[in-house]
C-alpha cells in the first residue's frame, strides 16, 4: 500500500478534479475509511466522523465514499446483511469473513488460483475470494460454558 500522506494527496488531488471542495470532514472521512482495518459501512463511518466534526451529514459522507470508490481510492468489498462495506485497501487481497458477527479481515494467501485470462467472455481484471467462518471472538462464545 502507498504511503497514507500519498494516497491523501492523490485523493486531494481528485476531488479537485471532480470539482468536490475539499472540506476537513471529507479529508477525515477518508482517513478513517483509511485507518480501518475492519471494512466499515458507511454508517460506521459516519459515525466516527461525528465524533470529530458534530455537524457532518451522512450525505456528505456517502458522497465521500461514493468519490473515493469512483477514483478507486475504495473498494465496495461486500454486502453482509443490507449495508455495503467499504475497504481502503486497494491492493489484490482476499478477505475471511465470520460468520456470526459479521466481522471482515484482510487475508493475503500465497497459492495462486491461477484464473486464465478469460473465462465465459469476460477478460478478467482481478478476482477475490471470500473464506468465511467463526472468528475467535465468536468461537469463544460458541463454546458452551462449563
Ligand atoms: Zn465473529
Ligand atoms: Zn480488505
Amino acid at each position: 500500500m502507498k504511503l497514507k500522506e500519498n494516497r491523501l494527496e492523490a485523493f486531494i488531488e481528485r476531488c479537485r478534479q471532480e470539482g468536490l471542495k475539499i472540506t476537513p470532514q471529507r479529508i477525515a472521512v477518508y482517513e478513517i475509511l483509511l485507518g480501518s482495518k475492519s471494512h466499515p459501512t458507511v454508517e460506521e463511518i459516519y459515525e466516527e466522523v461525528k465524533k470529530r466534526y458534530p455537524f457532518v451529514s451522512l450525505a456528505t459522507v456517502y458522497r465521500t465514499v461514493e468519490t473515493l470508490e469512483q477514483v478507486g481510492l475504495a473498494k465496495k468489498v461486500c454486502y453482509w446483511g443490507s449495508s455495503a462495506r467499504y475497504d481502503a485497501n486497494t491492493d489484490d487481497h482476499h478477505h475471511i469473513i465470520c460468520v456470526g458477527c459479521g466481522a471482515i479481515r484482510d487475508i493475503y494467501i500465497d497459492r495462486n488460483l491461477d484464473i486464465p485470462p478469460e473465462v465465459d467472455g469476460f477478460r478478467i481484471s482481478g478476482y477475490s475470494v471470500n473464506v468465511y467462518g467463526l472468528c475467535p471472538d465468536c468461537r469463544q462464545k460458541a463454546q458452551p460454558s462449563t
